[in-house]
């Protein structure tokens, strides 16, 4: 059998992607507060060189992360959308349920439940931009739904309950994130990530991650990085620290992601020289 450019023989299989990493974005690629992540530019370069892709998983809207694979030189990579509710760049448009169907299950709620939630599709613009920080394009980016909805629950914590409980009967799920209720359909980072596995068939994969929604991710990959990030309470001890096989950056966000990759690469002997450099 011929092998095509740029494959590579790995103990007897041939592949011909040596990698992909997997990785989240706000705390982990993307700087906690200025959304930065200049110093990651490194390593993002060293896998670009080897052919690994860099698939972008994110709770962010399918609208928004093909935003950053354009800034970010990973236009076609996949990406994992809405925390694992979909994929992005998949030709069979895989994801958990859509969001109007969701919407109607809200709409089905008793109406005093119904009223104390308030999402973003419920939202004018200025009110996204208001409670994100993000500027209007970023916000009707964030406004963008396919599956999940995010939203705040202006009701008492007995309302609150009953209003879980009574989407649960229908299906929906909840997720508190740091400052949003997000309703969907289920689905997990993890989920999305053995679908693109099975598109990529990669030799290894890494993930990278620094709060709780990332953890299924973090491992159920080869390699897991908990990145550090000194805005929230650390993670805590995963399966699989204790062999090595998840590790942490002494450093947060983009320049610890930049190091951790750099260094994982040489570990496996995957560095390959720049041209024209040195
Ligand atoms: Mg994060």
């Amino acid at each position: 059998m011929r092998l095509r450019r740029g494959a590579v023989k790995l103990a007897g299989m041939t592949t011909s992607i040596p990698l992909v990493v997997f990785t989240d974005l706000d705390g982990t690629l993307l700087d906690h507060v200025t959304y930065d992540w200049e110093p990651a530019r490194p390593a993002l370069a060293a896998l670009a060189r080897i052919g690994a892709p860099v698939v972008l998983s994110s709770s962010k809207t399918a609208a928004e992360i093909t935003r950053l694979q354009v800034d970010m030189g990973l236009a076609g990579h996949l990406a994992i959308c809405e925390n694992g509710c979909g994929l992005v760049g998949a030709a069979t448009g895989a994801g958990t349920g859509d969001h109007a169907a969701l919407r109607r299950e809200l709409d089905l709620l008793p109406p005093q439940l119904r009223q104390a939630f308030r999402g973003f599709t419920d939202m004018p613009l200025t009110e996204v931009m208001d409670l994100t920080g993000l500027p209007r394009d970023d916000a009707a980016r964030a406004k963008a739904r396919d599956f999940s909805e995010p939203g705040l629950w202006l009701g008492d914590a007995s309302g609150r309950a009953a209003f879980l409980d009574a989407l649960r009967a229908r299906g929906v799920s909840a997720r508190q994130g740091g400052r949003f209720l997000t309703l969907s359909f289920g689905g997990t980072k993890a989920d999305r990530m053995a679908e693109v596995i099975a598109h990529y068939r990669p030799a290894r994969t890494i993930a990278l991650g620094d709060a709780p929604n990332d953890i299924e991710m973090l491992e159920a990959a080869d390699t897991g990085v908990i990145v550090s990030n000194p805005h929230h309470a650390p993670l805590p001890p995963l399966h699989g620290e204790d062999t090595g096989r998840i590790i942490r950056t002494d450093r947060p966000g983009p320049a610890g992601w930049n190091k951790a990759v750099l260094a994982l690469l040489d570990r496996l002997g995957l560095q390959k020289e720049r041209q024209g450099h040195g």
